[in-house]
Parts: C-alpha cells; structure tokens; sequence
C-alpha cells in the first residue's frame, strides 16, 4: 500500500507530545502541536503558582498544569529516562547549565527536553498558548478540533487523526475519609505543593506511599511540628516512629476524621491535625474529547483501549501517549509514537476491529481474574518491556537495549538497600559503562 501522509493534531507539548509529533512528521504527516502554556516541557515546566483550590476538587479553579515540587529530582536513572535516540547527557553544545548527577533536579530534565525540541525542530510545529477545547468526530472519519488563543481567538479546524498527549498529572485524586465534610482544617493535594514553608510549625497528615509521598513528608519534617503518614499499603494498626526522625511516624489509613479537628487511626491513636496532605494521585481527563461515549474513563481506567493507545472502534485516528504508569515513561512515548506514526502512513497494519475489541476484553478478564483493581489498568510495572518490545515489532525497530531492563530492576534493588539515599549512592556501575558505550553513537 502506498504510504499516506495525514494531517495530525497533537494535543500538549510535554514529553508524550514533543517525541509524537518527531516520529509523525519522520514518517511523513504534517503535524500541528497545540500547547495551552507558552513553552514546551508540560510537567517539567516548574512554577511557583498553585492552584486556587488546593485540593483541586473546584471545577472552576484556575488550572496549573504542573504538579513539580521545587525540590523535586528524577526518580530514576537519567541513563534509562531519555529518549532511546538522544539520550539524557549534557551535551557540550549546550547552552543551559547542567546538572550531571545520575539523579538530577527538575531543571535539567526541561533543559533536556529543550535540547530534544531543538535538535529536531519540534517548536516550529507547535502553537504555544492554544488550548484544545474540545475534539470530536466528523464525517469521512475525520475530527473537528476547536482550540482557544490566550488572546481569545477561537479557531475551528479539521484533521485527519488526534493523537492525546495532555499527560495525567494535573487532575487530584483525593482519599475518601469518613467524616471530612466537618473537618475543619486545611488540605492540600501534592499537586499543589512546592515547597515545606506553608507547613512550618503545623500537624500534618500526609496520606500516600508513592515516590511523591516519601519525598515530600522529607522535605517538610525539617520545619513541621509533626508528621503523621497514612499509608493504605501498611498492615491495619501499624503506628511507628519512622527511623531517623524525631517527628515522623508512620500509620495504617485513616479511620475518621471529626470537627474537632482530630484524626482517627485504625490502631485508636488520634492526632490533632492542622492539615491532612493527600499524596494519592491523579485522574485522567479528557475535558475536550467527545466521542459519543466510545470512550470513557472509568475508576481510572480509560477504555476500551488497544495496548493502551488505540480505542478499537476509532482506531487509528484517535491514539493516546503515554497513558501507561510504573514505566521508564519517554523511551514507552517513543514506542507508541512510532506504532501510531506508522499505521497512520498505511506502513504498519492493525488487526479487524473486533479482534482488537476481543484483544482488551482478554486484558481485562486477565487483570481481574488476578484480582487487579480496575484503577490499575494502565499500571505495566515489569511487564512494561514486554510491552515495549512488542511495539517494537509491530514498528520494525530494535527492542529495548538489555542494560535498560537491567537498570529498571538494579534501580529498585539498590533502592531496598539503600534506601532513600537511592539517588546518590549507585552500585551498578557496569551497566552505566554499557549505557555510555551505547550512546556513543549517538552523541559523537
Ligand atoms: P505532560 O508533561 O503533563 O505534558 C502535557 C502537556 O499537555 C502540557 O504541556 C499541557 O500544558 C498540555 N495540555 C494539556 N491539556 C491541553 C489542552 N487541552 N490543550 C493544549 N495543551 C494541553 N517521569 C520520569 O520519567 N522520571 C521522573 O523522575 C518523574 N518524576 C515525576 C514526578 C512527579 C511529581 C510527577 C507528577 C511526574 C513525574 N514523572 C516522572 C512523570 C512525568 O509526568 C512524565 O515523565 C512525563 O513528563 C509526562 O509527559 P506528558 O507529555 O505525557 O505529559
């Protein structure tokens, strides 16, 4: 078949969306980039802004896009974190200051990014400030984009495929505790922390146990009066003083809340609390997107989706980036943008419908008959490499380099054994070496 070039709406232009729109126009479509904030890099992009609801529940609160901490650095080696093609090394063309440590700040991942939209000329596609407000289907299979100019121009245009890259970071999920409607103190999601200041002196209840919740309960112990964390993954009644800390402990989840402002644990501790910190996570959101109930987001799960990026009935015209957690995130971006790139163009071919239809419903009897919470849908964890090399195939590309999936697991073995200093003490240095070695051909 003859290869077809498209015209292809890319929504945001953070990671997902820069790698996207690289693999669509290599394979030959034209591509435009909408981005509702005036620069690329999406959650990379730190602000000291906050949102006006701090727990972002208010519909019409004003949106900040990212949810980055001021203290915030990488939770994974840079070495697998970049794009398999431009890996994530300063460089010394460039111009930013770097930061070289194996675990860097948020700044020189955005610098990172920064270099990966020159070296490839992505900013000429992009329209900064446009935001896409809504997306939906027209005849002949194509899709009706309306996007929004901060300056207030509303433009209505038709494209032939909508590939989804507006992230799932911004949008709070908040734990469900028996009694909060007449509790009377504050609270905060983490997507509205950036820095320990708001906490000193206060009682805080941090609820959460992800990469977030451990790095934001450090960095506000140091000024908090105390700090309780609420974990659902520790065994019921669990009350311990946490290591190292004076003023730290550790709780099973909370089990009332009351208008006195005291907080009730399952083991019948209670605490005074000036503030209860959700730690817990996000929502995706689709605010734009119609599609005549064809796709839904339910209990986090966004479906029906083909490996996680094709909805079977408006495939291929209508893909997701980057819906997969617990994943090496932009090498998996870069994958599925290849995958889509190239069915759009006629190159690579996708099974019937139905079969695709049959394929997610066998992913979903398999996830529940292993009893996985429907909300863990997109969570791929180890099976991510599988995923990848099989996207691999579809797209003809090498699979993963081996020292990658090695990092992955010598990453989460170092950090058992290390424990929080997992960013600055690295015992594997053989598979650094290799990572280096590979990377010469990219960067000599
Ligand atoms: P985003 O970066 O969120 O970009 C989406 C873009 O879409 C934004 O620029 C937004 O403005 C734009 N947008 C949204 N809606 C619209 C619209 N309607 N119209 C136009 N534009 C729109 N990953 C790692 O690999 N390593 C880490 O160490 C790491 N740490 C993290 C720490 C935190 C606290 C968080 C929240 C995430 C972390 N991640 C990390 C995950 C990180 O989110 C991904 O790596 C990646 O940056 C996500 O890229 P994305 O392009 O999918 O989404």
């Amino acid at each position: 078949m003859q290869p077809l070039s498209r015209h292809v709406a890319v929504i945001g232009a953070g990671a997902s969306g820069l790698v996207a729109a690289r693999e669509l126009r290599r394979e030959g479509h034209t591509v435009v980039v909408f981005e509702r904030g005036d620069q690329l890099g999406g959650m990379w992009v730190y602000t000291p802004e906050v949102e006006s609801d701090p727990i972002g529940l208010n519909p019409n609160r004003n949106i900040v896009h990212s949810s980055m901490y001021q203290s915030l650095r990488i939770n994974l080696p840079r070495e697998i974190m970049g794009f398999r093609d431009y890996p994530f090394v300063a460089k010394e063309e460039d111009d930013e200051e770097r930061d070289p440590r194996m675990f860097p700040g948020h700044t020189e991942v955005l610098n990172y990014l920064n270099g990966f939209a020159r070296e490839f000329r992505i900013s000429e596609m992009v329209r900064f400030e446009n935001e896409v407000v809504f997306v939906g289907l027209v005849e002949g299979g194509k899709w009706k984009v309306k996007s929004k100019s901060k300056r207030g121009e509303d433009v209505e245009e038709i494209y032939d495929a909508v590939v989804v890259c507006n992230g799932h970071h911004t949008e709070p999920r908040v734990a469900q505790i028996p009694g909060i409607s007449s509790w009377k103190g504050k609270q905060i999601h983490s997507h509205n922390y950036r820095t320990p200041e708001p906490f000193r002196d206060q009682v805080v209840v941090l609820i959460g146990g992800s990469v977030s919740a451990i790095d934001i309960s450090q960095d506000i112990a140091g000024i908090a009066r105390e700090v309780h964390i609420a974990s659902r993954s520790v065994p019921d009644e669990t009350m311990e003083k946490k290591p190292g800390y004076d003023n730290m402990w550790l709780h099973s989840m909370i089990t009332s809340v009351h208008e006195d402002g005291s907080v009730v644990f399952p083991d019948g501790s209670v605490v005074l609390a000036d503030i209860i910190l959700h730690c817990t996570g996000y929502k995706y959101h689709f605010p734009f997107l119609e599609t005549n109930g064809i796709v839904t987001v339910d209990d986090n799960c966004v479906g029906p989706l083909y490996k996680h990026v094709f909805p079977p009935a408006l495939a291929p015209s209508l893909s997701f980036v980057g819906l997969p957690w617990k994943v090496v995130p932009f090498a998996m971006y870069e994958f599925q943008s290849k995958w889509i790139a190239g069915l759009l163009s006629n190159r690579i071919a996708l099974p019937s419908k139905e079969e695709m239809m049959e394929d997610v419903k066998a992913f979903y009897s398999l996830r529940e008959s292993s009893g996985t919470p429907k909300r863990y849908t997109h969570k791929l964890d180890d099976w991510q490499f599988e995923y990848n090399d099989w996207l691999a195939a579809q797209c003809g590309c090498p699979v993963s380099e081996e020292w990658r999936k090695q990092m992955w697991f010598a990453h989460f073995k170092n950090a058992r054994l290390v424990g929080l200093l997992y960013r600055d003490e690295w015992n594997d240095h053989h598979l650094v070496s290799q990572a280096h070695e590979d990377f010469r051909k990219y960067t000599l």
